[in-house]
């Protein structure tokens, strides 16, 4: 208890799997915290569910500049500051091969996965305060290529490059940035996943993905959650810079 006490945080695909469970973890530490999401159904029905003087809701697309402004103000007039930003909104398009990927598709992934990302750390870390620590979400497939996620792998692995970067810029701040690396996690991303890739039989596909995985399962979005506490927490606070794996051994052991 108490490792992100005084501590606000914005959380973006705040609506999702892992966005729900580490908003969880960091509200038991003390922080407060602001959901973002583009799923209005999904912030009505948790507005409802989930109420608490520490936490805050804001309806907004991350892929687009008037949105993320719409949610830096919003986590300013709720909190009065931001020291964490989970950059965590993404997308995962489809399960097509590089030669029959559609365009538009290309282009929803890329505006979410990787613009969205930038427009956070164009707009969100200029207002954050001194020490304050920002964790973006990527992937295993931000470091390896999976065959038929062109599109997914490409913008987490451009998310690395703006963490560098992001990290570079921000350290005469002592604000620190880094990546992490899930790999698939058991929530409802990789159910569209796996019946994208076989509609008769996702559950294969699960059996597939789990026998890539030394420690034999998927991650719970709880574990994920985990280390973006330690990533936001003060425990962390001599790492920068760095992308920080989550994924039961799948890409080294
Ligand atoms: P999820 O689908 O449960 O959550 C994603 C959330 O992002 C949803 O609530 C969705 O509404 C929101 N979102 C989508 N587009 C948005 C936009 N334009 N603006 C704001 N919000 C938007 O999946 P998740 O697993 O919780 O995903 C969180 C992050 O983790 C994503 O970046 C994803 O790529 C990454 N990731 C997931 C897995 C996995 O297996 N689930 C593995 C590695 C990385």
């Amino acid at each position: 208890m108490g490792r992100l006490k005084d501590k606000v945080a914005i959380i973006t695909g705040g609506m999702g799997g892992i966005g729900l469970a580490t908003a969880a973890l960091f509200m038991n530490e003390g922080a407060k915290v602001v959901l973002v999401d583009s799923n209005k159904a999904a912030i009505e029905k948790s507005k409802a569910e989930l109420q608490d003087k520490s936490l805050s809701f804001c309806h907004a697309d991350v892929s687009k500049k008037e949105d993320t402004i719409k949610f830096l103000n919003h986590t300013l007039e709720a909190f009065g500051k931001i020291d964490i930003f989970f950059a965590n909104a993404g997308i995962e398009g489809v399960s097509k091969s590089i030669e029959e990927y559609p365009e538009l598709v290309f282009d929803q992934v890329i505006a979410v996965n990787l613009k969205g990302v930038w427009l956070g750390c164009q707009y969100i870390i200029p207002k954050m305060e001194q020490g304050g620590s920002v964790i973006i979400t990527s992937s295993v497939a931000g470091l390896k290529g999976f065959p038929g996620l062109g599109a997914y792998v490409a913008t987490k692995h451009a998310v690395v490059g703006i963490m560098k970067v992001a990290a570079a810029e921000n350290a005469s701040r002592k604000i620190r940035v880094n990546t992490i690396h899930p790999g698939p996690v058991d929530n409802e991303m990789m159910r569209r996943i796996e019946t994208d890739m076989s509609p008769d039989s996702p559950t294969e596909v699960m059996k597939g993905f789990e026998a890539a995985v030394p420690l034999g399962r998927y991650a719970t979005s709880k574990e994920v959650g985990e280390m973006t506490l330690f990533l936001a927490s003060d425990e962390s606070k001599y790492i920068t810079g760095c992308t920080h794996l989550v994924d039961g051994g799948m890409l080294n052991v």
